[in-house]
């Protein structure tokens, strides 16, 4: 289906980036439409407290913050569509944008798509999910101050979480299915040298136990097939994240992992696409630089939309 009128912005989106960014365009009067996604309020929709949240002295459930963000946009008159985007083409102007049952027009987008940690797909690795089991030592490292966890992976990602884990866990226990890490020199060295870290390679988590949280995990050694058990309290999986950008290829600059290419966090090399939060950063990844950016890429966007209505010398008013 369809729709013959242009939209001043589309949000694709509804985790904190897009909510921030619906919250300051439509409080600038451009009356967004947000296409929220199935999986409409991202990540934190799966994790229970969020406790580094600015602004929730009690911490806040993750559910909750998403509902508290979406009610704010919508006091603002945002609209929402809870729909996923299929395809854009940003080569035409306006921009098109085709989401599941309809297509739009819009002079203006931000892309606030977030990235999925990638699971082992156990099916009480799932079960425990927010009950002990965790894919991000920063977010959720804190709940288990003084107690035991595992971190599965051998890559940068794993060494760094295992790195912020070993301050303030007991003991942290690396399981890795290869004799070798992958991670880099430097970062290996630097996990190696910690008192409360131990390696437990050519393994990997075959269960993890518990029924209202975790209490230990079954480890099966790949090469011998031995299967033995590890009492521990958290689960955290450290294997990769995969940016939701697979509709934009060929539409914008991806690295090889398939994050946005950008400059100064929002910027993309079309004048009017802007992007925002985890989809084009893999190093903070957290709730509160996401909304940054969203933050940032509405900003910039009424700036764009003020430029295309100015006659064409401007009027000195914007850069
Ligand atoms: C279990 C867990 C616990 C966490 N705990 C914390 C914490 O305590 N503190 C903290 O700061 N951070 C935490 N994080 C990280 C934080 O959730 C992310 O950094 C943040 O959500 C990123 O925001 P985002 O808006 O960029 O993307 P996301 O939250 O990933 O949102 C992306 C949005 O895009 C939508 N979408 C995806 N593809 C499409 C498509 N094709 N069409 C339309 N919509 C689409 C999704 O449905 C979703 O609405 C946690 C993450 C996880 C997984």
């Amino acid at each position: 289906m369809a729709n013959k009128k242009i939209e001043k912005l589309i949000i694709i989106g509804s985790g904190p980036a897009g909510l921030t960014a619906a919250i300051y365009a439509a409080r600038g009067n451009l009356n967004p439409l947000v296409i929220a996604g199935r999986e409409a309020g991202g990540q934190l929709m799966w994790t229970t407290d969020v406790d580094d949240y600015p602004g929730f002295e009690n911490g806040v459930l993750g559910p909750d913050l998403m509902a508290k963000m979406r009610k704010q946009a919508e006091r603002f008159d945002t609209r929402f569509i809870n729909e996923d985007v299929i395809s854009v083409d940003l080569k035409k102007k306006p921009f098109v944008v085709q989401s599941e049952s309809r297509q739009l027009t819009t002079e203006s987008l931000i892309i606030a798509t977030g990235a999925s940690a990638m699971w082992l797909g156990l099916e009480s690795e799932q079960r425990l999910r927010g009950r002990g089991v965790s894919a991000c030592a920063v977010c959720d490292g804190f709940f288990f101050k003084d107690k035991k966890v595992i971190v599965v992976g051998g890559g940068d990602t794993a060494m760094r979480e295992v790195n912020y884990l070993s301050r303030m866990c007991k003991q942290v226990s690396v399981v890795h299915r290869r004799d070798k890490l992958r991670a880099q020199p430097a970062l290996q060295e630097l996990v190696k040298s910690k008192k409360n870290v131990d390696f437990i390679l050519n393994s990997q988590l075959e269960e993890v136990l518990g029924q209202e949280k975790v209490t230990g995990v079954k480890i099966k050694n790949t090469q011998t097939g031995k299967i033995s058990q590890l009492e521990v309290d958290g689960v955290f999986i450290a294997i990769g994240h995969k940016p939701n950008t697979g509709f934009l290829k060929g539409e914008l600059e991806l690295d090889e992992k398939g994050y946005v290419l950008v400059e100064d966090e929002v910027y993309t090399k079309i004048p009017g696409v802007y992007v925002a939060g985890d989809l084009a950063d893999h190093r903070y990844r957290q709730a509160v630089t996401a909304a940054g950016a969203g933050c940032k890429a509405a900003l910039n966007v009424e700036e764009y939309l003020q430029k295309l209505e100015l006659p064409s010398e401007g009027n000195g008013i914007l850069q």
